[in-house]
């Protein structure tokens, strides 16, 4: 089922979320909620949802890069569900790059993010998990681990200036070696 994805000024996006119980993982209505929410990151061609944009201020994010419309450049990043995820930065270099936000519709900004990364999280089926992310893959894993702490890309720019709407962002504001790609 495509779920009805908050857009911000809803208050999840603003909560901090709690940690899913272990136990409830496997439950029936928690696999469907992982799954509604996969379909609903299909359905908007996103590379990432988190719960709080599903109204939900639960600690779960699904995320995947496979031959995206909106990053046709970016390496591919495997279906992944993050349960009560744990960040570890491991290399703090930051390296900015345009985002958007299903929850923050028709903007693109220029957002600063660590490099590399391991993430530790419980998975769908309530084992651990580690993953060791960098660049584009390390940027989707903050950006989705963030609105489970309330936070949003906007939050991170630095510079507001870099930030624009979708049509006038592809005409004006990418690079032109990136338009030509
Ligand atoms: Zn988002």
């Amino acid at each position: 089922m495509i779920l009805k994805v908050a857009r911000l000024g809803f208050p999840s996006l603003r909560t901090e979320a709690s940690p899913v119980p272990a136990d409830r993982i496997k439950s029936k209505e928690f696999q469907r909620l992982i799954d509604d929410m996969i379909e609903t990151m299909y359905e908007y061609n996103g590379v990432g949802l988190a719960a709080p944009q599903v109204h939900l201020p639960i600690q779960l994010a699904v995320l995947e890069v496979h031959d995206h419309p909106r990053y046709p450049d970016m390496p591919e990043v495997p279906l992944t569900v993050l349960i009560n995820p744990v960040v570890t930065i491991l290399d703090r270099t930051l390296v900015e790059e345009w985002e958007g936000c299903l929850s923050v519709p028709d903007l693109r900004g220029r957002v600063p993010r660590f490099k590399h990364l391991r993430v530790t999280a419980l998975g769908r089926d309530a084992e651990m998990a580690e993953i060791v992310a960098s660049d584009f893959h390390a940027r989707v894993i903050q950006h989705e681990t963030d609105h489970l702490k309330g936070e949003v890309y906007l939050d991170r720019m630095p510079d507001m200036r870099a930030l624009g709407f979708l049509q006038e962002w592809q005409r004006f504001m990418l690079k032109p070696e990136k338009q030509e790609e």
